[in-house]
């Protein structure tokens, strides 16, 4: 038997589960001992017949994908596996006499590198090249191929880092819970995995190697802790867990508040008019983040005003009256779009992205703010705000506050998601009716770390000082100017953080839809005062651990439980 072990990483989606673990196999790269290519025609057939039988297996288990776009993913894979253009690229590193798995490796990358250039559509087909490269690696080197293993049994799923497409397809019915060694908090894979509700610990670092022997592990997704061969009374004190924050959920239902009946608008992030149409099932009053850009993402040219207008008047009407605020267009740089190419950028983070490429391809927001105020009038009852993304500038938020009241919308506002809108949000907020908090980009632009690097991300916790600063910059500058600030990143759907950013001034917390019930439970908790002196603490402490603890003290010992 093997020992147990308990590991700790960070929880990025409440929830407990106990279960066997099913490993999801890494790519084993180029064989770094195998020869060179003496007869380039024998094993251009051996990489030929491999690639046929990579595409096969796709397409079969592309019949039996849950869903339609996981189908799409699947199938889209399978014929660039069997791509002209690919096995011509393989034949000529082979008659260099480049070994084959190298000359799969090096004919893929300089591919992909066409396929970046090319944007949009055909860059996004790079993880798809990828997967398929490490696919026929596997098969030539006779070793299992990389990816979620065919699950028969319920299981939690461990991984070194889950691609976002890997999680979009995951079987919420198979897998109980996700464990990875790699990624961040505000990664896409944490995201997903927080949108379909499936407990998951990221940064869990040793999780490979504690679970080589070990079949069993059980996971609390909201402490990021791990049990490798957990023992009985482990499972016990999990259930034990899941009872108490069952408990300590019960009643949360209706507007959020906290004890003492202060205000705070709890609210849903969707991407798509079906995302909306299911959070506005749940018990929440409205989104706080469409983030339209899902809607111009694999295309080859822009959605028709027709189109965003159907879209959005869709959303609208999932949520009746209740608020729902779109964002335009966040795409450019690391989400480019065919139709819209500005060019390469040695930055993509720091480039023109968001409202910038707006701003360079004004036609695009005009026909976004135009369908925007359609679907407004489609929707007579409905109460519509739009706001733009990575606004850095009074300047620019002046632009788009002129450009959407042009169009008739009549609640416009702005993303802080750069220092430089926080510390000037008063500024900033003077031009338009109100702000959100983007914390994930606040986080990376005020600590100068990439929020897709699962390794910095301690230093993108939204329990830096330095970002709590900013928020509280932002705040001061909504109360100065009696305009609300309220919260979109994932900091808002951390129960703990939840209070602290209440105590800071923010007005609404938008997060996905299944994290709502703690966080209202953990703002009925709470008098408002207890925020405010929470608040002080958090921006007082000179560290992010300093900071949590001395929120974390200051809590109603229920509070654990939420977490
Ligand atoms: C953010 O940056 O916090 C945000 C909500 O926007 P996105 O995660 O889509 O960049
Ligand atoms: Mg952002």
């Amino acid at each position: 038997m093997s020992n147990r072990t308990v590991l700790h990483g960070i929880g990025v989606s409440a929830g407990t589960a106990s279960g066997p673990i099913a490993v999801v196999t890494p790519a084993v790269g180029i064989d770094e001992h195998e020869p060179a290519s003496t007869d380039p025609e024998a094993d251009s057939e051996r990489i030929r017949a491999v690639l046929h039988d990579v595409a096969a297996s796709l397409s079969a288990r592309a019949e039996h994908a849950n869903s339609d776009s996981a189908k799409a993913v699947m199938d889209a894979t399978a014929s660039l596996a069997t791509d002209k253009g690919l096995i011509r690229g393989i034949d000529k590193e082979l008659k260099k006499g480049t070994g084959p798995t190298k000359a799969i490796h090096d004919a893929v990358e300089l591919y992909a590198n066409k396929l970046r250039k090319i944007g949009g559509y055909m860059a996004e087909r790079v993880t798809d090249l990828y997967d398929i490269r490490d696919r026929a690696t596997a098969r030539l080197r006779g070793l299992p191929e990389p990816g979620i293993p065919d699950l028969t049994e319920p299981s939690i799923l461990i991984a070194h880092d889950l691609a976002p497409a890997e999680t979009a397809t995951l079987d919420k019915n198979l897998v109980l819970g996700i464990v990875t060694e790699a990624g961040g908090a505000t990664s896409h894979t944490a995201i997903l995995a927080a949108q379909l509700g499936i407990p998951c610990a990221v940064q869990v670092k040793g999780i490979a190697e504690a679970t080589v022997d070990a079949p069993l592990v059980a996971l609390d997704g909201g402490v990021g802790e791990v049990i490798v061969a957990p023992n009985a009374s482990d499972v016990d004190e999990l259930e034990e867990r899941s009872r108490r924050r069952a408990a300590a959920l019960a009643g949360s239902s209706g507007e959020g508040a906290t004890r003492d009946g202060y205000k705070v608008k709890l609210l849903a992030n969707t991407g798509t008019a079906e995302d909306a149409q299911k959070a506005a099932g749940y018990d929440l009053e409205g989104s706080g983040l469409f983030r339209s850009e899902f809607l111009f993402l694999d295309r080859d040219a822009a959605p028709s005003l027709e189109e965003q207008t159907e879209t959005y008047t869709k959303v609208l009407e999932a949520f009746g009256n209740r608020r729902v605020v779109v964002r335009t267009l966040d795409a450019g740089a690391d989400k480019p779009l065919s139709f819209a190419d500005l060019g390469e950028e040695e930055n993509p983070a720091l480039g023109r992205r968001g409202l910038r490429l707006s701003q360079a391809r004004e036609d695009l927001l005009d026909t976004q703010l135009e369908a925007l105020a359609s679907a407004a009038h489609n929707v007579p009852n409905s109460e519509l705000w739009v706001m733009a993304p990575m606004v850095a500038t009074v300047e620019e938020a002046k632009w788009f506050a002129e450009r959407a009241r042009g169009a008739g919308l009549k609640k416009v506002g702005v993303m802080v998601e750069t220092p430089a809108a926080a510390i000037r949000a008063g500024q900033v907020l003077e031009e338009v009716d109100f702000a959100s908090i983007g914390t994930n980009d606040l986080s990376q632009y005020t600590m100068a770390a990439d929020r897709m690097q699962g390794e910095l991300a301690e230093l993108l916790s939204p329990w830096q000082p330095a970002v709590l600063s900013m928020i509280r910059e932002t705040c001061r500058g909504g109360e100065a100017t009696g305009k609300p600030v309220g919260v979109c990143g994932e900091a808002g759907g951390d129960p703990l953080m939840a209070l602290v950013l209440v105590g800071l001034g923010v007005k609404s917390l938008s997060m996905a839809p299944g994290k709502v019930n703690a966080v209202r439970a953990a703002l009925r908790l709470h008098d408002f005062d207890t925020c405010r002196q929470m608040a002080n603490f958090a921006v007082d402490a000179r560290t992010a651990a300093g900071a949590r603890e001395a929120v974390l003290n200051l809590a109603d010992p229920v509070l654990k439980d939420l977490l």
